[in-house]
């Protein structure tokens, strides 16, 4: 007899699962766990080409030659858990307390119900009350002044949570910076200089705020200070990231597509930035990933589906190109989606809030391939291979700094690949480092791990599944750092980049809001350093 060791139905490591006693009635022996797809050799480690893997290399319940009949063994700590592989989850050493196997199926569906009450209650706890989201729109506008004063037909297009309705009492304003209106063909360019003038306006008007020119786009990172009843409001203002706009509408679209898409991001959101798993600028994943995450299991994975894909939907004859086709630094995107909705009837699928949780906790858990799979929702299935996209090396560009001099742009990273479905050529992903994804699948199986075997009701559920994770620990390792030949991949630019993490891993053992902050502040530091230098 042999039980699965992994997916949904595994039922644990307990002997009382591997052995079971005679009389139980068990049905006919179970087929054994499919070839785990996550072998992907980690980052610079891949196989030269032709170079066979030893059969040692071979996990051993995956061998052909096991004997007939033999239960596959499971190691503890598998080549999973080895410290070579850097995206590897680590197995939890602390485990709830179980229920019998008889109750399993009952359970499954009582810890749904749970799920879906915490989910329910947790959108009135966690949406911004009304008094912050007024402020949230008048520091907006107040802003946009600001940018008037320099630019008299500048306008700041909000982007984002607050646009898509995802936003939580932490979450912080994205704009844009355009020059005039968006579609006007006279709208001048954004002159180069002029993040830097707005950052001194801002400044001026007492405002932090701090220009970061290193990152993917110019963006000024600004606060307004709390004030009573509202705390600290942060704002991003960017100055070239028009694909933003598109993919905010996008992703409001599918929010308006089914009610429960707003509640399981909320929820996925709270739980991520409690576990500490929400950090770009410390090696996991932006808020923005887990919600595309999110869309590619109801589009693509739970059946039947709960969203349709906006993105292949036909396109109705007379549709304006602009709405098709947009035209940036040079490159073409397609941005086509439908946005009328009202033509696309309601889901078959009637699950609850909660049990689409469940799902998803478990797809990510135990059934994505995070070595190999590219996460792509605007593609039929969902799903690319890294081979597919050529992301499986990390890579870096030369680039320019501010100043003209020549330099090496951030790596890209494919660890976590996760395909922005516009630009295509830009992996979400990219944030994550070893450590980070390791993290974020070590929090996930911690999370399936608790729905399925907490067996003492809603409340304390929601206590353990997002109870605030301890403070985060340093985590960026020596082979996470990259080497330093320019020629052998690497970017000069990072080591600063490394130095900041560090810096700010350690400033990090804080803990909460004020570490976090410490991190930004320290790695923009760092990376101004190095701009300077
Ligand atoms: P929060 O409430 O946590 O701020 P959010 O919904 O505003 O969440 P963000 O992660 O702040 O999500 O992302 C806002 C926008 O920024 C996204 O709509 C996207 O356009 C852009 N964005 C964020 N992260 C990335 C990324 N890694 N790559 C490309 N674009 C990103
Ligand atoms: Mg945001």
């Amino acid at each position: 007899m042999q039980q699965p060791t992994q997916g949904p139905d595994a039922p644990s490591s307990s002997p009382r699962y591997q052995q079971p006693r005679r009389g139980w009635g068990n049905p006919a022996p179970l087929a054994p766990p499919p070839p785990s797809l996550d072998h992907f050799p980690p980052l610079g480690k891949e196989n030269p080409e032709g170079k066979q893997r030893s059969p040692h290399s071979v996990p051993s319940y995956q061998r052909a030659d096991q004997p007939h009949g033999q239960q596959p063994h499971r190691p503890k700590a598998g080549p999973l858990a080895s410290n070579n592989n850097p995206i590897a989850p680590r197995r939890f050493d602390r485990r709830p307390p179980r229920l019998p196997v008889a109750h399993y199926e009952q359970f499954f569906v009582e810890q749904a119900a749970n799920l879906e009450k915490v989910a329910k209650s947790l959108l009135e706890e966690i949406s911004p009350p009304d008094e912050e989201t007024v402020a949230k729109n008048e520091l907006l506008h107040l802003l946009q002044g600001i940018c008037r004063k320099l630019v008299p037909t500048a306008v700041l297009i909000p982007f984002g949570s607050l646009v898509t309705g995802f936003s939580t009492a932490s979450s912080d304003i994205d704009c844009v910076f355009v020059a005039g209106p968006l579609n006007d063909p006279a709208t001048p360019e954004v002159s180069d200089d002029l993040p830097a003038l707005l950052e001194r306006s801002l400044q001026e008007e007492d405002f932090d705020a701090q220009l970061l020119t290193r990152t993917r786009v110019p963006i000024i990172k600004m606060k307004q200070r709390a004030a009573p009843g509202i705390g600290e409001i942060q704002c991003d203002i960017g100055f070239k990231n028009f694909l933003a706009i598109h993919n905010t509408q996008l992703l409001l679209c599918y929010s308006k597509c089914d009610v429960r898409v707003k509640q399981i991001v909320l929820f996925v959101k709270w739980w991520a930035k409690n576990r500490h798993i929400n950090s770009p600028y410390r090696g996991t994943l932006s808020s923005y990933g887990y919600v595309l995450m999110i869309l590619h299991y109801l589009i693509n994975i739970v059946q039947p589906p709960v969203l349709p894909n906006l993105q292949l939907q036909p396109i109705p004859q007379g549709t304006a190109d602009s709405e098709i086709h947009y035209k940036e630094g040079g490159s073409e995107y397609n941005i086509w989606f439908a946005k009328d909705i009202t033509n696309i009837g309601p889901s078959p699928n009637t699950s609850s809030a909660g049990e689409l949780l469940r799902g998803f906790f478990d797809y990510y858990s135990y059934k994505f391939a995070w070595g190999q799979s590219v996460i792509s929702i605007r593609t039929q299935g969902g799903l690319l291979t890294k081979q597919d996209k050529d992301w499986c090396m990390a890579k870096s560009r030369p680039a320019n700094t501010s100043d003209g001099a020549e330099t090496w742009e951030v790596k890209d990273r494919y660890l976590f690949a996760l395909e922005d479905p516009f630009e295509t050529v830009h992996n979400v992903g990219r944030t994550c480092n070893g450590p980070g994804v390791r993290r974020i699948r070590d929090e996930l199986r911690r999370a399936m791990d608790l729905i399925k075997f907490r067996g003492d009701g809603g409340q304390r559920l929601e206590r353990f599944l997002c109870e605030e994770a301890p403070p985060e620990r340093p985590f960026v390792k020596k082979e996470d750092r990259e080497p330093k030949d320019p020629n052998a991949s690497m970017s000069p630019g990072a080591e600063n980049e490394n130095a900041a993490e560090e810096a700010a891993n350690s400033g990090a053992a804080a803990g909460g809001k004020a570490a976090e902050d410490l991190v930004l502040d320290t790695l923009d530091a760092v990376k101004e350093l190095s701009l300077n230098s």
